[in-house]
């Protein structure tokens, strides 16, 4: 490193991709960079890759996937450790973050036949001489572009999707994790040496829309939500169907009837884990007013514990600390006042936990992505209040709700893809479920059932088993069978007298 580089913020000398910690500065890695032409040659690559990987069938791929589950559980400290070391992530951060990915590889892995395997369809009575079957295939390539700020849970949830439904994947890392990106790739290999089955292509934002324009079948993309528009607008040259996971505003709702305590706990957690750059960190709470005060003193006594350095590590991302820092400025001025940190709290590469109340709905701390560890606290009447202004934000991708009597009905309520009651971003541990958001969140699923399905095409066959009694679809028909049709269809399905 030269003096004039920043820390963390990546660099390209040489055509190597150059990645350092935040915090200190120390390289964490280098990486060859790609070019369109380089995206290009993976992808063609990956297509050849792709034909074996999906000759190998469910059962072959389900052996190698669950192999490289339990690699990473085997290397889950060697896994953190570069992660701490490339994105200033707390090394307790990076483990759960691995134990959330090898959850989602191992139900990918385990269930991707039965999800999308082969099946034969119930007859229609209309159509009792066919028999339908129902398939779901692997679009061959798919491209996964990612973040940095959970570099190993977002991009293996795609990656296993895919991989599970018999796709190769070429996938660009976020240029601020390459090296943990690369590391993926590398023990995927150690387990899968035969063929380049997932690959990684390194640089810039013009690699991952060169990867959009490189004939791949599907992008999988994870990331803010200009750049979402960006893919959607680079995968629509050619029609490529896109995933768009992007940004959030989650709110959390305390309604009169929570454990407070534990919705303190959760809200602290939630907002502040990995420094508050969490797509689904709570960022706002609606709290009813019987139990607002002792709430707002529940988070100011929790967070208030947190240290900067140990708990709460660096912003990754350099310039996301002007963004926070706009954001302070932007509450306090409108009349929000810090009842735990603030004016001060951006101490770069840090920012100290800040909570705010009174904070105007049109502020920027309460519309806006903020991506740092700070909190609004906003006093509401009811629970009714609370959803309306939750769901008053272009985003929707998760939320929490705290109560007992009316929790889940609230749950439902809340314009979001995803919603934890009596708990914050637990929906991200859960293989089964799927994942993704509403409006300027982003669209399509990964995780679950709905998550390969995403990265599988249905594939409809009718097959005729018998030749047709009275038959619809074909010129030799008689207008007497067509009557007889329609009689059929009056009895079947006509309003009965
Ligand atoms: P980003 O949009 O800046 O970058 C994401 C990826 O897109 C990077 O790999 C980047 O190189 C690439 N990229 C940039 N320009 C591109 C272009 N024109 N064409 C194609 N690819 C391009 O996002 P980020 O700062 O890395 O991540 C933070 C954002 O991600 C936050 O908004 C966060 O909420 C969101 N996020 C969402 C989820 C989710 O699942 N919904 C998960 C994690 C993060």
């Amino acid at each position: 490193m030269t003096a004039t580089h920043v820390p963390g913020l990546p660099v390209i000398e040489d055509n190597q991709l150059i990645s350092t910690n935040p915090a200190t500065g120390e390289e964490a890695g280098r990486v060859p960079a790609a070019d369109e032409q380089a995206v290009r040659a993976a992808v063609e690559r990956a297509k050849e890759a792709a034909a074996w990987w999906q000759g190998l069938g469910w059962d072959g791929r389900r052996t190698r996937l669950l192999r490289w589950r339990s690699l990473l559980v085997e290397r889950i400290d060697e896994l953190a450790e570069l992660t701490r070391l490339e994105s200033g992530k707390p090394v307790n951060d990076g483990l759960i973050e691995v134990t959330a990915a090898v959850e989602h590889l191992d139900w990918a892995a385990r269930h991707a036949k039965k999800v999308l395997g082969p099946r034969r369809m119930r007859t229609r009575l209309l159509l009792a001489e066919h028999v339908g079957h129902l398939e779901y295939q692997p679009f061959g390539v798919v491209g996964v572009i990612g973040p940095w700020n959970y570099p190993i849970v977002t991009p293996i949830g795609p990656i296993s999707g895919a991989l599970a439904a018999g796709n190769a994947v070429v996938f660009k890392p976020s240029e601020y994790t390459p090296v943990v990106g690369q590391w993926l790739v590398d023990t995927f290999a150690e387990i899968v040496p035969e063929q380049p089955v997932l690959q990684a292509v390194h640089g810039l934002g013009d690699v991952g829309g060169a990867l959009c324009r490189s004939g791949v079948g599907k992008v999988s993309f994870t990331g803010s939500t200009a750049t979402g528009k960006k893919v959607m607008a680079a995968c629509a040259e050619n029609l490529v169907p896109v995933v768009i996971e992007a940004g959030g505003k989650d709110a959390l709702i305390v309604d009169f009837d929570a454990d407070v305590r534990a919705a303190a706990e959760a809200a602290v957690w939630g907002s502040m884990t990995n420094a508050g750059q969490t797509c689904i960190g709570i960022e706002r709470v609606y709290a009813v007013a019987p139990v607002y005060d002792a709430f707002v003193a529940a988070v100011v006594e929790k967070a208030g514990k947190l240290r900067t350095g140990e708990e709460i590590g660096p912003i990754t991302m350099p310039r996301q600390l002007d963004i926070i820092r706009d954001h302070i400025e932007d509450a306090l001025a409108k009349g929000g006042r810090a009842v735990l940190g603030g004016a001060d709290a951006v101490q770069a590469p840090y920012v100290a936990p800040t909570v705010f109340v009174d904070v105007p709905e049109d502020s920027s701390e309460i519309r806006e992505e903020t991506f740092g560890p700070t909190l609004t606290i906003t006093r509401v009447a009811d629970v009714d209040e609370a959803i309306s202004k939750a769901n008053d934000s272009p985003y929707g991708l998760g939320g929490s709700v705290f109560g007992k009597k009316n929790a889940v009905r609230a749950a439902r309520r809340l314009r979001s893809g995803m919603v934890a009651v009596n708990g914050t971003l637990t929906f991200v541990g859960m293989g089964n479920l799927p994942f993704g958001g509403v409006g300027e969140s982003g669209f399509g699923r990964i995780h679950g059932e709905d998550g390969l399905r995403e990265f599988a095409r249905p594939k409809a066959i009718t097959v005729r088993r018998a030749k047709s009694l009275l038959p619809a679809m074909t010129f030799e028909r008689t207008p007497a069978q067509v009557r007889q049709i329609v009689k059929a269809l009056r009895l079947l399905y006509g309003r009965k007298p």
